[in-house]
């Protein structure tokens, strides 16, 4: 538009292309909980999958879940690698927020994928696992190296899900923090299957700060 100097009217384009975009890509280790609890799940989860069964989505990460549709799904595919996405008012501002939900086998790799797309990254682990929380590591260095190699400054949140857990905790809020502030990112630590105020509140804490970059 610029090499025609007149920019076009906001007002001229459809409603859904005016609607600014983020996405946010959710990664880490198999079980952090991006995606659905095999041992509690019971009548639960069979509630739940029945509450969602009418929505036009495959099954998606518990944390995606959670915060589209505030209900807890506990059993799904750990394969399924899917984006979703939903009109969020953030401080009273509209945004579409595009959630993708990444199954890697086995840590970072062939990470172009959501790389290139994210606009922001939630880096999960569980509380109760140290394995998913070194694996967490892991993810921030390949994002911090991605960081380094393009201009863009996405930000990344660090997130210790599984807050239900705390008689097996494995890794202290302390040291979630300190990892965060090692890579320069903000640090919560929530629960998929029980609180959606602060799940939510990760998602659009994601949006204030793509907004600030
Ligand atoms: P993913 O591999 O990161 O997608 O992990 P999943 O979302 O499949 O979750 C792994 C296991 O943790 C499943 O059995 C989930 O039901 C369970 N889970 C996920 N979030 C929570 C949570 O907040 N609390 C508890 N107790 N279990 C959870
Ligand atoms: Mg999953």
């Amino acid at each position: 538009s610029s090499m025609f100097g007149k920019p076009r009217a906001s007002s001229e384009r459809p409603p859904q292309s005016a609607l600014p975009e983020c996405n946010v890509a959710i990664l880490g280790c198999r079980g952090a909980g991006k995606s659905g609890e095999t041992g509690r799940a019971g009548h639960r989860g069979a509630a739940a999958r029945g509450h969602l069964s009418h929505l036009p989505l495959s099954p998606p990460a518990a944390l995606t879940v959670k915060f589209l549709t505030k209900r807890f799904i506990s059993e799904y595919d750990p394969n399924l690698e899917d984006t979703y996405s939903s009109e969020e008012l953030v401080d009273q501002q509209p945004v579409l927020l595009k959630v993708m939900d990444t199954a890697d086998q086995d840590g970072p790799g062939n990470c172009e994928r959501y790389l290139c797309w994210a606009s922001a990254f939630l880096v999960v682990y569980s509380i109760d696992s140290r394995k998913s929380f070194e694996g967490c590591q892991r993810y921030l260095e390949v994002l911090a190296l991605h960081a380094r190699g393009c201009q863009r400054r996405c930000p990344v949140l660090l997130l210790g899900n599984k807050l239900d857990m705390e008689q097996y905790r494995q890794v202290l809020s302390a040291e979630g923090m300190s990892l965060a502030s090692r890579f320069g990112c903000l640090f919560h630590e929530v629960s998929a299957c029980q609180d959606f105020a602060r799940v939510q509140h990760v998602f659009h804490e994601a949006v204030r700060e793509v907004r600030r970059q």
